[in-house]
């Protein structure tokens, strides 16, 4: 496929969208299952001139969620923040939150942003996800809980956590962005813990365009969020709870809806893909594609690889020549939470504690997925940094 100029999705943030956009192979790219279906749905929306405030298309949504992922309760949010942001609020966190650094910002964010300390524990270097070791390093008199995060798709040790949690009287919630449809000992993430977040941003491998959702089996949890969610309105002219604005909206849902009736097809997609990354950099020196458990359900949404002292040239190197060409590989998590200015002036020398956390940020790059990569796109990046290895050692 001709792959034109682009820039980061961070770029377009803040610049917008160059006008090649849409040829553009990056990370991220959203997955659109069914154009038709869509419409269709936004059809809908107009003719019920019910735009927002839980809604047809939001109700349906949250139960085929809830359904599809054997859970009780979903509640819908404008996205994954959001959700965070309440379910800690609902779960009354308080003081010191114990969360891995390696993850995205928001995870820290919805912490910080309620005056509640987010402390980074470290992770295992293979899975990436929390070490239940340095979860319990972590605790102090302040801890009132633990956020694992199923980085990856791939589930965090959440029975191990969930010991800790017991032994020590703590909150466990997981965030479940990056795992939508993922399993933990074949069981749906959603009911581990007191509940799980889930983002619909456009780069998750299922979205809503921005969305997000708790999921949780218990009924008072889940009642408590759907208040705050709505400013704490328990029927007209009745507040009975503060709340904030976290509604999902109907335009949103109907993209969910649209998207899930086409999500095994991107999961087979991703899968796809995955096998043809490994098969391609099976034999590279230095360079190891991230492996998923077979025996649990993954999006593969993820091609991660890692770059280590082994391969003759450097991560960063790869990721200069690979944009170079036009494909926007991305580092993600770089250079870790707590090295970000805001957790940064919190602890200083946090990093003497997140030795693999520090590892693998210098190590990961997460390669392009989803329809838009083939196997000679594959090829092309296999190529491409076959032909830089073969140059030699980078300064
Ligand atoms: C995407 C993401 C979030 C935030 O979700 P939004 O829907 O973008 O607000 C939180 N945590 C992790 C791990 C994420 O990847």
């Amino acid at each position: 496929m001709p792959i034109k100029p682009i820039r980061s999705q961070a770029d377009l943030a803040l610049h917008g969208a160059p006008p090649a956009y849409a040829e553009a192979l990056h990370v991220g790219r959203p997955n659109i299952c069914d154009r038709e279906a869509f419409l269709q749905r936004m059809g809908q929306v107009l003719d019920n001139q019910w735009l927002t405030n839980n809604g047809p298309l939001v109700q349906e949504f949250e139960q085929r969620i809830a359904e599809r992922l054997g859970v009780k309760h979903c509640v819908a949010m404008c996205n994954g923040t959001i959700a965070l942001e309440i379910a800690i609020r609902a779960l009354g966190f308080s003081g010191e939150v114990i969360v891995p650094s390696w993850t995205f910002i928001a995870t820290a964010h919805a912490l910080y942003w309620q005056d509640i300390t987010p402390v980074f524990a470290d992770i295992d270097p293979v899975t990436h996800n929390l070490d239940p070791a340095a979860v319990r390093r972590m605790i102090t008199p302040r801890t009132s809980g633990i956020i694992g995060v199923h980085l990856w798709g791939r589930a965090a040790p959440a029975d191990e956590l969930q010991a800790i949690a017991d032994e020590h009287g703590l909150c466990l919630m997981f965030d479940a962005a990056h795992a939508f449809d993922s399993t933990y000992r074949g069981q749906p993430i959603g009911r581990f813990g007191r509940c799980a977040v889930f983002s619909f941003h456009a780069t998750k491998a299922f979205n809503t365009m921005e969305g997000g959702a708790v999921t949780t089996d218990d009924d008072e949890l889940a009642e408590a969020m759907r208040l705050m969610r709505n400013f704490g309105f328990a029927g007209y002219d009745n507040v009975i709870h503060p709340g904030t604005n976290g509604k999902m909206i109907e335009a949103c849902a109907a993209m969910g809806l649209a998207n899930l009736d086409g999500f095994d097809g991107v999961v087979a997609t991703n899968r796809r893909n995955h096998a043809a990354y490994r098969e391609a950099f099976a034999g590279v020196p230095g360079i190891t594609l991230l492996e998923y458990d077979p025996a649990e359900r993954n999006s593969h949404h993820y091609a991660v690889i890692e770059v280590d002292a082994s391969c003759p040239v450097s991560r960063d190197h790869i990721i200069d020549a690979l944009h170079a060409e036009n494909i926007l590989v991305r580092k993600y998590f770089w250079p870790g939470c707590h090295r970000m200015k805001p957790y940064r002036d919190l602890f200083p020398h946090a990093g003497l504690l997140l030795p693999h956390s520090e590892a693998v940020a210098s190590r990961v790059i997460v390669l392009p997925n989803g329809a838009a990569v083939d196997g000679a796109v594959v090829s092309t990046i296999r190529d491409v940094i076959v032909a830089l290895i073969s140059k030699g050692p980078t300064p």
